[in-house]
């Protein structure tokens, strides 16, 4: 339909693996795999039914001071990585790339089994934009430069825009190839190095990547990729001395420990990228038929694990009964099942924990008395399924509109004036997104000046690109990723002054 929101590609897509194989579980260190230094290993489970997927390799400080040190050396001036051409960085970006689209369908497959993501959203989402992601931030590799500036004096002073070193990136389990793209796009187009944990939950995706970064010929130790868990491996990563700088993203409660650890240790450059509670407001002259379909999708996509789910909808009275009613009818048609499945919108949750915080969430909405009118239990015997939840009347100051549950949740709120609703959007620590869904020009950019978040969607939602940057004001992060703001984060500014001759006749 021409309302289909951008990462629903309706093309054929090739068949899925379902039962890829595993060929790489190590602790990938200067482009090669190797056992934990303490021996131990963790499970990775399939939230499809809860088995175990295979064992992985458990990083924790000693395989980050190995990582720490492969980084450093692979950072050093006389390096291969730092004597090579800006143009060269990025064509080793745009190989990586090519060598994701070459294996797409696996990756896309081994994504599904990991995280439980439907396939051809892994497909025609995740994997498709990994790599124009990739692409995006090759073509950075030789366009940024510094500055000639007029000083006082007789000095010619430029700025040189340097890469920031050794870089920490902590990623999160929602998007685990997309989010793992996001970081290293611009640490490598800048020519930084690269200590990467990835998500205890979703570890796979990311280890076969560090064959391909291999395989695409970046020098050994320029990227380095850890499994683990947060408090150990993590930890690790925020405390070290000889780290550089930190990218994280996940929650805001484990942001607050990033950022503690950086201060505490070497004042470390911090971004952060953290939880969210998105407004999205829906006037009575939108397109209804449009903002039901649209608003499903930017809470539910994803199994509701998005940060920047709209997961606060804001309608206005003289619709609200009828958006009600069609997103109630919309959520009982979601398709909930085998992720393999070509017809499957909605997969398992990622894990156990996950599920059982949805469910008390949900339980607290009841208690609180919003009305919930689908949805609300497991789905099936074995797997972390979670039934299409929507709640109406939901007030400001319950639990479910004030906590983040990244879950298939939907949460309605009834509104009546344009200044209570804007109010009310920006009533919330967060402020990563928001949406208006409106005819009226004048409306939508009030509501584009109005709401304090670091996207405003209007007439549409989760629309996200390389080219366009993401995140939150707030307590939803520091910093942006992606477009060129997101290469900020990975450049420090170099003053160079040089005295020139001054001739006295
Ligand atoms: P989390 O913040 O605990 O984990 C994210 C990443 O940080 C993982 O790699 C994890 O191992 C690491 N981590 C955890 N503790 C750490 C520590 N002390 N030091 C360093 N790294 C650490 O998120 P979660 O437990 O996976 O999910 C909990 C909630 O976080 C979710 O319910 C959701 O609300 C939110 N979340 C947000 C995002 C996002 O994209 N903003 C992503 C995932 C989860």
């Amino acid at each position: 339909s021409k309302f289909a929101p951008a990462a629903y590609s309706t093309a054929a897509s090739p068949q899925p693996i379902t039962n890829p194989d595993i060929h790489y579980t190590g602790i990938f260190i200067n482009n090669e795999y190797h056992k934990s230094e303490s021996g131990k290993q963790f499970e990775t489970i399939n939230p499809s039914t809860g088995e175990v997927i295979t064992m992985v390799e458990e990083g924790d400080k000693a395989d980050v001071e190995k990582a720490v040190k492969a980084a450093s050396e692979a950072f050093a001036l006389n390096s291969p990585w730092r004597q090579m051409d800006a143009s060269q960085r990025g064509r080793l970006l745009n190989r990586l790339a090519d060598l994701i689209e070459r294996d797409r369908v696996y990756l896309a497959s081994l994504e599904t089994l990991d995280n439980g993501k439907p396939y051809t959203n892994s497909l025609n989402a995740d994997v498709e934009l990994t790599v124009a992601n990739l692409r995006y931030f090759a073509g950075w590799a030789d366009k940024f430069s510094g500055q000639t500036i007029q000083t006082d004096g007789p000095h010619f002073a430029y700025t040189r825009l340097e890469p920031v070193g050794v870089c920490g990136q902590i990623i999160p389990w929602n998007f685990p190839l997309l989010m793992q793209a996001w970081k290293l796009g611009p640490a490598l187009a800048t020519g930084n190095t690269v200590i990467m944990k990835l998500a205890e939950q979703t570890p796979l995706t990311g280890l076969y990547v560090g064959k391909l970064i291999a395989e695409a010929g970046f020098p050994p130790g320029v990227v380095n990729i850890i499994p683990g868990f947060g408090p150990t491996a993590g930890a690790a990563i925020a405390e070290h001395m000889k780290i550089d700088k930190v990218a994280f993203t996940g929650s805001t409660e484990v942001g607050h420990i990033i950022q503690k650890s950086a201060g505490a240790s070497n004042l470390k450059r911090v971004t952060l990228e953290l939880g969210g509670k998105s407004p999205n407001i829906v006037f009575k002259d939108a397109d209804l038929e449009d903002a039901v379909e649209q608003s499903h999708f930017g809470l539910f996509f994803n199994q509701g694990q998005c940060c920047c789910a709209g997961s606060r909808i804001f309608v206005e009275e003289g619709v609200y009964d009828e958006f009600v009613e069609r997103s109630v009818e919309r959520a009982k048609k979601r398709i909930v099942g085998n992720p393999f499945d070509e017809n499957t919108e909605q997969g398992p949750q990622v894990d156990e924990e996950q599920q059982n915080k949805i469910l008390q969430l949900i339980e607290s909405g009841k208690r609180e008395g919003a009305k919930m009118l689908t949805g609300g239990t497991k789905v099936g015997d074995k797997g972390y399924f979670v039934s299409p939840t929507v709640f109406a009347d939901v007030k400001d100051n319950m639990k479910i509109a004030t906590e983040e549950i990244f879950g298939p949740v939907q949460q309605i709120f009834k509104f009546k004036t344009i200044d209570e609703v804007i109010k009310r959007a920006n009533d919330t620590k967060y402020g990563l997104a928001a949406a208006v869904f409106t005819k009226d020009l004048d409306k939508a950019n009030l509501f584009a000046q109005g709401l304090r978040a670091g996207t405003v969607w209007i007439n549409c939602y989760d629309v996200l690109n390389a080219q366009t940057p993401f995140g939150g004001f707030k307590m939803s992060g520091q910093g942006r990723e992606n477009s060129e703001y997101g290469l900020r984060n990975y450049l420090e500014v170099k003053a160079v002054i040089t005295k020139l001759p001054v001739k006295n006749s």
